[in-house]
C-alpha cells in the first residue's frame, strides 16, 4: 500500500502522517463520526455514505446550531451520539427526536472532543467551520483516528503539533480539501522527484477586477462563487483569495514543502484541482468535475476509487485556461506567505483577523478591500506589541488550545477596533502595516 501514499522523509515531500494501519484497512465497516455534519461538506459526506451504506456505521454526528437538519440526519442514520454547541441546542434537538430514540447528546467543545475520540469510531470527518474545528481535529488525532480533514484551519493553527501527534499516536490525515486531495493523488508513490506543488484557484467572483472596481462590492456579490457551492465564510475567502492563502499554509504542513515551492495558479474552470511539478519540468494534474463528493469519497473510501454519482469529466465541454494571480489586487496570498514566515503565532493572528474581517464585511461594517488591510494591520500590531507566541506548537495540545484562544481573542478584538476607527485613523493604521512589511 506504500505506493498509494506520498513519500515521507524525502528532501521535497515529507507527508504529515503515515498510511492507515492494516487493521483499519481490513475493517469491513468503518465506524464514522462527522464533525460539522449539517454543513456543505458534512451533507456531501452523508451522500457518499448513502451511496456506500455497507462501508460505514455512523456513530456520531455533530453540528453547531442547525438542529432541524441534525434531527433529520439523526433520524435517518440513528447514531448513538450527537453533539451540539450549547445547552439550548441540546434541549432543542432532544425535543425533535422521537420517543423511541435516545442518543447520548454531548455539548460544547468538550462534547465535540468526546465525540471525535469515541472508541467505536475508527474514522472522523473534521468539517466544522473555521478555527473552532481545531478542537475536534486535535481530539481525533490524539485518539489515533483516521482523520478525513476538511477543516484547513486545524493545520493553519497547529500544523506542527498535529504532525507530532500523528507520529506519536499513529493517527492518519487524509486531505479532503479538493486541491490538497488532488496533490495527494498526484503524489502517490512519489517524493524525491517533486520540485513544486501547484495549487489551482478559481479566482472567485472578482477575478480580473481592478482595485478600483472592488471598492464598492457588496456581500451579496462576493457570495456568488462561479463554480463551487460552499458556506458563506469560505466563499468570501475565495473572493479575497485568502482561501488560497490558507491553503498554501495547509499544503506546507501536509506535505512538508517550503512555501517558496508552493505556487498558486488561477484556473477559472476549477477542473484541474492541482498539480505537482517533477524535476524534469513535467507536471502531473488531477482533473474532475468541481464536485466535493469526489474528494470526500476519495478520503472516506481510501484506497478505493468508487462511483459517487458524479458525471464523468467531458474535456470537450470547456476550454481550460490558467493565469498568474494578481497579488496587487488580492494581497491575501502574500499575507499568508508572510504569516508563514513568522510561523506559529502569526498564522493564528492571520486566521483570527481574517475571521473577524469577513464577519465585519458580511455585516456591512467594513468594505471588501478593508479585509486584507484589517488583517495586515492586526499582524503588524501583533508583531510590534503583542507578546510572542513563536513556540505555540511546541507545547501540548491543551496548552496550544489555550494560547491559541487567547491570541485569537486579542487579534479579533484588534481587528474590530481598527474597523471602528474613523477613516483617517484607519488609513494611518493601514499605512503603518505597509511600512511594517505587510502587503495591503
Ligand atoms: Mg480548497
Amino acid at each position: 500500500m506504500a505506493e498509494l501514499w506520498p513519500d515521507q522523509g524525502g528532501p521535497f515531500i515529507n507527508y504529515i502522517s503515515g498510511p492507515p494501519s492494516e487493521m483499519w484497512r481490513r475493517e469491513q465497516v468503518h465506524g464514522l463520526v462527522l464533525l460539522g455534519s449539517t454543513g456543505s461538506i458534512g451533507c456531501s459526506a452523508l451522500d457518499v455514505v448513502a451511496a456506500h451504506p455497507k462501508a460505514f456505521n455512523i456513530v456520531g454526528l455533530a453540528c453547531a446550531r442547525n438542529i432541524e437538519r441534525l434531527a433529520k440526519q439523526a433520524l435517518k442514520w440513528r447514531p448513538t451520539h450527537l453533539a451540539v454547541l450549547d445547552d439550548e441546542a441540546a434541549k432543542g434537538i432532544q425535543a425533535l427526536l422521537p420517543a423511541d430514540y435516545h442518543p447520548h447528546i454531548l455539548v460544547g467543545r468538550e462534547g465535540y472532543a468526546t465525540l471525535a475520540a469515541l472508541p467505536e469510531a475508527s474514522t472522523v470527518l473534521s468539517a466544522q467551520v473555521g478555527a473552532a474545528g481545531l478542537n475536534g481535529t486535535l481530539s481525533a488525532v490524539l485518539a489515533g483516528k483516521v482523520v478525513c480533514l476538511a477543516n484547513k484551519e486545524s493545520l493553519v493553527l497547529a500544523g506542527d503539533l498535529i504532525r507530532r501527534i500523528c507520529t506519536q499516536t499513529g493517527a492518519v490525515i487524509l486531505p479532503v480539501d479538493s486541491e490538497h486531495n488532488a496533490i495527494f493523488q498526484c503524489l502517490a508513490g512519489r517524493g524525491q522527484e517533486i520540485t513544486r506543488l501547484i495549487l489551482t484557484a478559481s479566482g472567485g467572483p472578482f477575478r480580473g477586477k481592478t482595485s478600483q472596481e472592488l471598492r464598492r462590492v457588496t456581500p451579496k456579490q462576493a457570495l456568488q462563487h462561479p463554480n463551487w457551492s460552499m458556506g458563506a465564510k469560505i466563499t468570501i475567502d475565495s473572493a479575497t483569495l485568502m482561501n488560497k492563502g490558507l491553503e498554501i499554509i495547509e499544503a506546507y504542513h501536509l506535505y512538508g514543502v517550503p512555501a517558496e515551492r508552493i505556487k498558486v495558479l488561477v484556473h477559472p474552470q476549477s477542473v484541474v484541482h492541482s498539480l505537482v511539478e517533477l524535476t524534469d519540468g513535467s507536471q502531473i494534474a488531477q482533473l474532475s468535475m468541481p464536485d466535493m463528493h469526489l474528494a470526500i469519497a476519495a478520503c472516506l473510501l481510501w484506497p478505493r476509487c468508487e462511483s459517487v454519482n458524479v458525471p464523468p469529466l467531458d474535456l470537450t465541454a470547456k476550454s481550460l485556461t490558467f493565469y498568474e494571480p494578481d497579488e496587487e489586487v488580492f494581497p491575501c496570498l502574500r499575507l499568508a506567505r508572510t504569516a508563514l514566515d513568522g510561523r506559529g503565532g502569526r498564522c493564528v493572528v492571520l486566521n483570527a483577523a481574517n475571521e473577524a474581517a469577513v464577519e465585519l464585511f458580511l455585516a456591512e461594517r467594513c468594505s471588501f478591500m478593508d479585509i486584507p488591510r484589517l488583517i495586515a494591520a492586526t499582524l503588524n500590531i501583533y508583531d510590534t506589541t503583542m507578546p510572542g507566541h513563536q513556540s505555540l506548537c511546541s507545547v501540548s495540545a491543551a496548552e496550544t488550545n489555550a494560547t491559541k484562544s487567547s491570541l485569537e481573542k486579542e487579534a479579533q478584538t484588534l481587528a474590530h477596533r481598527i474597523a471602528s476607527l474613523d477613516e483617517q485613523s484607519r488609513d494611518r493604521v493601514y499605512s503603518m502595516a505597509r511600512h511594517g512589511g505587510f502587503p495591503c
